[in-house]
């Protein structure tokens, strides 16, 4: 029995959720989920984004399954996500990008491992505005990069490629221009690279990275980058095979990891039962592996790639001629686990 945080989220957090549950539960490996809130569900109740209990809960169970959260736009809260992140040092994010078979897109045979650093860089939380007259006359970000964050997320994609026999590691920088926070991840990915000589290492500069990925995605193999590129890679990886609705993510720390999609709380579709189930259910199946459950994991990917093959039940965003909205696709992954 795994013990999992069940953090329902934001939008249509709950809707893409309930699903995954029932999916998780339907491949017979016995889950029990204790159920906190976050986000701006948590706002309401709890008057804060982060209550004590759910912090506790995941203090505990040192899992979380989690929807996507929504972070109030300059009214004083810090992004959940990134607070969670930093509070349980969840070094890595895992996000993959591959495709499926049965989309009509430009590229067939994507297969990237993006790995951003995950509580450094610009996301450290270090802002503030200077005033002059009452006014925000400049605005100050810092960034911050240790040895020892470049370290954990640079070996954890180096581990990641010899485990799965990953052929290329690409470390992405901008270290032309930011020469000690870029030029130090990219130090480290150096020295790092050295001890894995079965594996190609190469460096790339953020911005012509961004485009060879749209030219050609499939030359990309194991990328590990820091947070904001990370952040914003993920997402062109997850336009280059099919759209948000179908990447996962993976927080791995130490002693805890969070699972989830790459993708926010879509307000803009929360309600309309249409929001695509996918990303967090391969999220589910990026916890199965963490938690040894392999059979399970592999039952659950294989559910999902069949039933997008076919096109009848997903979400109208991979077939807008399709009739099955979440609740359809989810229950169809369900029963074909079961
Ligand atoms: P978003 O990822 O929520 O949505 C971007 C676009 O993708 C929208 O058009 C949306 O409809 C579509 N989309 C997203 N998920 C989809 C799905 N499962 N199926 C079909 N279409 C889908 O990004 P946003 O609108 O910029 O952000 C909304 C909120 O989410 C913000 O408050 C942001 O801070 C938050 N956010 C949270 C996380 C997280 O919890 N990990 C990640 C990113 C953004």
């Amino acid at each position: 029995m795994y013990n999992v945080t069940l953090i329902p989220g934001d939008g249509i957090g709950p809707s893409i959720m309930e699903a995954a549950v029932k999916v998780l539960d339907a491949t017979g490996v016995k889950f029990e989920w204790e159920e906190r809130l976050a986000g701006m569900a948590a706002v309401e109740k709890f008057d804060t984004p982060i209550p004590f209990e759910t912090l506790e809960s995941i203090r505990k169970s040192r899992l979380a399954f989690k929807g996507p959260l929504t972070t109030p736009v300059g009214i004083g809260y810090r992004s959940v996500n990134v607070a969670l992140r930093q509070e349980f040092e969840l070094y890595a994010n895992v996000r993959p990008a591959t495709s499926f078979e049965g989309l009509d897109l430009r590229y067939k045979n994507v297969n990237i491992m993006i790995v951003r650093e995950n509580t450094e860089g610009l996301y450290s939380g270090i802002e503030h505005f200077i005033k002059a007259d009452g006014i925000n006359i400049a605005a100050e970000s810092t960034a911050i990069i240790t040895r020892s964050g470049a370290e954990k997320s640079i070996r954890y994609a180096f581990e990641y490629a010899r485990k799965n026999k990953r052929k290329r590691v690409t470390v992405v920088h901008k270290a032309n221009i930011l020469k000690c926070t870029s030029g130090l991840f990219l130090e480290v990915a150096h020295e790092i690279a050295k001890e894995y000589p079965e594996i190609e290492f190469q460096d790339k500069i953020i911005d012509a990275c961004a485009m060879q990925m749209v030219m050609d995605p499939t030359v990309f193999d194991v990328m590990v980058t820091t947070n904001l590129f990370g952040d914003i890679l993920s997402d062109l990886a997850a336009g280059l095979v099919g759209g948000l609705g179908l990447t996962p993510g993976a927080n791995i720390g130490k002693t805890a990891a969070i699972f989830e999609a790459v993708h926010g709380s879509a307000p803009d579709i929360a309600g309309k039962n249409i929001a695509n189930p996918t990303a967090v259910i391969m999220g589910g199946v990026m916890m199965l592996e963490y938690l040894g459950e392999h059979e399970a994991a592999v039952r659950v990917d294989k559910a999902v790639r069949e039933i997008i093959k076919e096109g009848k039940f997903v979400t109208p965003d991979l077939n807008k001629n399709s009739k099955s909205g979440t609740v359809e696709f989810g229950a169809e992954i369900a029963r074909r686990v079961k």
